[in-house]
């Protein structure tokens, strides 16, 4: 089984009716949702809300992946919090950052850039190409798909040069970006996904929960390690002289 914690903000649903109308029980429940038809993960939910901001150790150390939507609020993530969950990404846990989680603290602090990029709210079509159709986040998606209305998010994209580029989109205004993007830090595998802006019904599109699911699976941890500076004794006799 691989443990999921999806993990919104959970701010947009409450304040925008235009939002509650197409996620009615908040973002972080229609992700939860499709990743609970499959009987290999064991899905729950945590909002900044929750005590200790839905950051606890336990609930961590009870994770496998965990999956972030942030987009109003990020600064209302306690430095304690965000710290919490990047050190266990390197001990282990797989992290999904979602659309707007580009600005998130543990994502930001994981990657030690920026994470600026360009926007524009337009509705405009985006066309995601399938760029690297081997990898396992890639799994059964065809050469491209499209999404009819979304956020643009244009390069450049202020973020370290990924481990691989899954998917690569255009945007009918012109823009082009890094919209599926892998990195491994420490233990952990983390996964950059654009799609999600909140006033489109994005997580209900069938080849977008397809990529998450599949994302889950792959940034689930192979082990959970604390990495340590180890001092160890030497495996083989040897004259060990003073320095
Ligand atoms: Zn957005």
């Amino acid at each position: 089984m691989i443990r999921i914690t999806v993990w919104n903000e959970y701010w947009h649903e409450k304040v925008s009716a235009r939002v509650a109308e197409i996620y009615p029980r908040g973002i972080h429940n229609a992700i939860a949702d499709f990743l609970k038809e499959n009987k290999r993960f064991e899905v729950q939910t945590a909002t900044l809300g929750d005590p200790e901001n839905g950051l606890s150790d336990e609930l961590l150390e009870n994770t496998d992946v965990l999956i972030w939507w942030g987009h109003k609020i990020h600064d209302k993530v306690p430095d304690s919090a965000a710290e919490r969950a990047k050190k266990r990404v390197l001990e282990g846990m797989g992290l999904i950052a979602l659309h707007s989680s580009h600005m998130s603290k543990p994502f930001r602090l994981l990657m030690g850039t920026t994470c600026t990029l360009k926007w524009r709210k337009a509705g405009e079509k985006e066309r995601l190409w399938n760029i690297l159709p081997t990898h396992p986040i890639a799994r059964g998606v065809g050469e491209y798909f499209e999404l009819k209305h979304t956020e643009m998010y244009g390069e450049r994209f202020d973020i370290p040069k990924p481990d691989d580029i899954v998917f690569l989109s255009w945007f009918a205004g012109g823009e082009v970006f890094r919209s599926g993007c892998t990195w491994t830090r420490g233990n952990g595998r983390i996964f950059y996904f654009q799609p999600g802006h909140e006033t489109f019904p994005i997580y209900y599109d069938k080849t977008v929960q397809k990529i998450i699911c599949n994302a889950a699976q792959w940034c689930a941890p192979v082990m959970f390690k604390r990495l340590d500076c180890e001092k160890v004794e030497p495996l083989e006799q040897i004259e060990i002289i003073e320095c």
